[in-house]
């Protein structure tokens, strides 16, 4: 089990047909976006059909969990009950290294609210929610140079198939 920052009453988030392979990599850790066979775009969320080229052939893509802040949001309020007692934290869009610009909706943990700035580089880390449901959260990256966080996203990217983490 990893560590856990939001509580088991958060809502739960539901698959569709065209979201079920990116639930599937995320049980298993692995933080992927949904990129054209055609045209060679990727996307994120997950949809039907490519925006560039309008071709419906996908696969799923490695990224090496990497990113930077795009924006981001300090919740004040508990929306939810539940998250009482996790108030404030922080709502964030981060973009994706090795993904062309993907973003992705998620949330900044194991920071203080005032220390989050746009352009912060962030990793993931995954919040195990379920025995099937994990939920990518991203933190502040380990130091290390610009430089190095290219060579690593290259060498970590590799093809996802389709036939993963079915049970
Ligand atoms: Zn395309």
């Amino acid at each position: 089990m990893t560590e856990r920052w939001f509580p088991d009453e958060m809502p739960m988030p539901a698959a569709s047909a065209e979201t079920v392979g990116w639930w599937e990599a995320a049980a298993d850790h692995r933080l992927v976006v949904q990129r054209c066979t055609d045209c060679g775009r990727t996307r994120h969320p997950p949809g039907p059909v490519c925006p560039r080229c309008r071709s419906s052939s996908s696969e799923w893509s490695a990224t090496p969990g990497t990113g930077t802040v795009y924006t981001y949001t300090v919740v004040r309020q508990a929306f939810i009950p539940s998250l009482r007692d996790k108030i404030p934290y922080v709502v964030v869009v981060v973009e994706l290294d090795g993904a062309q610009g993907a973003r992705i909706v998620s949330n900044l943990v194991d920071v203080e609210p005032e220390e989050v700035t746009v352009g912060m580089p962030v990793e993931v880390v995954w919040e195990d929610m379920g025995p099937e449901l994990a939920v990518p959260r991203f933190r502040p990256a380990a130091a290390v140079p610009a430089s190095a966080g290219a060579t690593a996203s290259a060498g970590a990217r590799t093809s996802a198939g389709g036939d993963g983490g079915r049970r």
